[in-house]
């Protein structure tokens, strides 16, 4: 890779400081419980015991809202239902004149599904089978590319 192609990655990626404040009550739980237990456990750091929420879950929420906001752009309810119908079709017609360039102009985005949020549920698929199924993650929209997906094949983020 040349300084020019690194320059040019690096003009993609844009450093933005967030803060954020919770509407609602915000419980990160661990997930397990025991019989007669407590079974709301938080998550905690390990050295100071401090409550704290991990990146991984922020970067989950971020995921699922990103799809949603791509959903609110299709053009069609069917090209919203089943990914399969939109396999041969110009981007710009899969989605409304007035979608964001975000959506638009990431060819890969014609792909995108509400499977693309949350976990794979269809890692045993390669990346080519993965494109127009209605299930698992698509591994092609700006979701999958920028938060990550695993397939059979390969896995990736870029
Ligand atoms: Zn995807």
């Amino acid at each position: 890779m040349s300084n020019q192609d690194i320059e040019n990655k690096n003009s993609m990626v844009e450093e933005i400081s967030i803060f954020a404040m919770a509407m609602d009550p915000v419980h990160v739980g661990t997930g397990g419980y025991s019989i007669g237990m407590v079974d709301n456990t938080i998550v905690r750091d390990p050295i100071t015991n401090v409550p704290k929420i991990p990146g991984s879950t922020l970067a989950g929420t971020w995921r699922y809202y990103v799809v949603l906001e791509a959903y609110k752009h299709f053009s069609t309810d069917e090209y919203r239902i089943k990914r399969s119908s939109r396999e041969g079709k110009d981007i710009r017609t899969i989605f409304a004149s007035n979608a964001p360039e975000w959506i638009t102009d990431f060819e890969g985005n014609k792909y995108i599904a509400i499977k693309c949020a949350g976990q794979d549920e269809e890692p045993q698929k390669t990346l080519e089978e993965s494109k127009n199924t209605d299930t698992g993650h698509c591994g092609h929209c700006i979701v999958c590319k920028g938060f990550g997906f695993s397939k059979k094949t390969c896995a990736g983020r870029e």
